[in-house]
């Protein structure tokens, strides 16, 4: 700490990724991560970028890319805004929208950056319980004026709400900005960008670092109204005014592009997480209904936090957070075919688990 540090600082909890090894040992299945490279068209568009290009600055509108994603997702490119990563969109929209006197409504458990931006640009959070089976039940959500944000599917459960139910929410709050954070929607929910031609009071934000594999380009995008998307570009403009690097500009267009790869990996993904989920049921784990790359899983008997350190003594990295409610279950990313399989073996070799 520095006595140059102010007030708002010195309260800051800054979130804390899952741990990511220098050393390459463990078997990584803590933060959601694609087990599969990325689409040999993107990793083209790298091999082949002019470097001498890089003395010069980006084209800070992004166009390609959200021309790219435009026309991808059947919108205006001025209903897209693209940033470094959804988390940096997500600070950005909070920055733009969230800034305001009335609370905003979240689920209780939820990705918990949230709650950092909240410190961070003091926005007054209102936690909504999760249902027994951990739904998220939007039946709960009434905000007259402000803000909702919520996680569709939910991190860490997996758990995701239909789209019928994201359009009533959005009939019953006309007034309050709703924010879906559709990180994992790929892997088996149903998008709410089909809601924003119709509604102006919503904003979907995804990645490109799940269902793309390109986590360590940093690429995130927003899907809105063309005010919210003028409204996110004037924070942004605010902060940087180049939203994105040539490369991740250059790999991202020709992901997006690549529709096949994409659809191949990600059926692979779900596959697998299928497989896995009958396994652990098989070991006596209580496993959540999943639409994401990940489970959130439960032992009968032994408690998460021990099966985590278990599981790290044999190389092996799952996410166990400790919070009320969900402090004996394990999020285990969906990795390969072979590392699944490596998981359910050591698993078996746990003394007091049996089939
Ligand atoms: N939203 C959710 C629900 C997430 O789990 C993550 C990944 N930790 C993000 C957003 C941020 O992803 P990124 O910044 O890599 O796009």
């Amino acid at each position: 700490m520095s006595k140059y540090w102010s007030d708002a600082i010195r309260e800051l909890v800054p979130y804390v990724p899952g741990e990511q090894p220098k050393d390459q040992q463990f078997i990584k299945l803590n933060t959601n991560e694609s087990p599969y490279p990325p689409s040999p068209k993107a990793v083209e568009a790298l091999q082949g970028f002019d470097t001498d290009r890089l003395r010069l600055y980006p084209d800070p509108d992004a166009s390609r890319l959200k021309q790219a994603l435009a026309d991808y997702y059947g919108v205006e490119r001025n209903c897209v805004f693209v940033g470094n990563g959804s988390d940096e969109v997500l600070a950005h929209t909070f920055m733009a929208f969230f800034r305001q006197p009335q609370p905003l409504l979240m689920p209780e458990i939820s990705y918990s950056f949230y709650d950092v931006y909240c410190n961070l640009y003091a926005v007054e959070p209102r936690h909504i319980p999760l249902r027994e089976d951990f739904r998220i039940a939007l039946e709960d959500y009434a905000q007259p004026n402000g803000g909702i944000i919520f996680a569709n599917p939910n991190a860490p459960t997996g758990r995701a709400v239909s789209l019928q139910e994201i359009e009533q929410l959005l009939q019953r709050n006309t007034e309050s900005l709703v924010v879906v954070d559709e990180a994992y929607v790929d892997f088996g929910a149903e998008s709410a960008v089909a809601l924003t031609s119709t509604y102006d009071n919503v904003l979907v934000v995804q990645t490109f670092s799940k269902s793309r594999s390109l986590a360590g380009l940093r690429i995130g995008f927003a899907i809105g109204h063309p005010d919210l998307i003028e409204g996110l570009e004037r924070v942004k403009n605010s902060f940087n005014s180049y939203p994105l690097d040539m490369l991740a500009i250059s790999a991202g267009v020709a992901a997006i592009e690549d529709d096949v790869y994409f659809r191949e990996t990600r059926d692979r993904i779900v596959a697998t997480r299928e497989w896995t989920a009958g396994e652990l049921a098989a070991l006596g784990f209580r496993v959540l209904p999943s639409c994401t790359n990940f489970l959130f899983a439960s032992h009968r008997y032994i408690e998460a936090a021990e099966l985590m350190g278990y599981l790290r003594t044999r190389g092996l990295l799952v996410r166990h957070f400790s919070r009320p409610q969900i402090d004996n279950y394990l999020r285990i990313s969906i990795g390969t075919d072979d590392e699944m399989r490596r998981l359910v073996e050591t698993l078996e070799e746990h003394p007091e688990i049996v089939r």
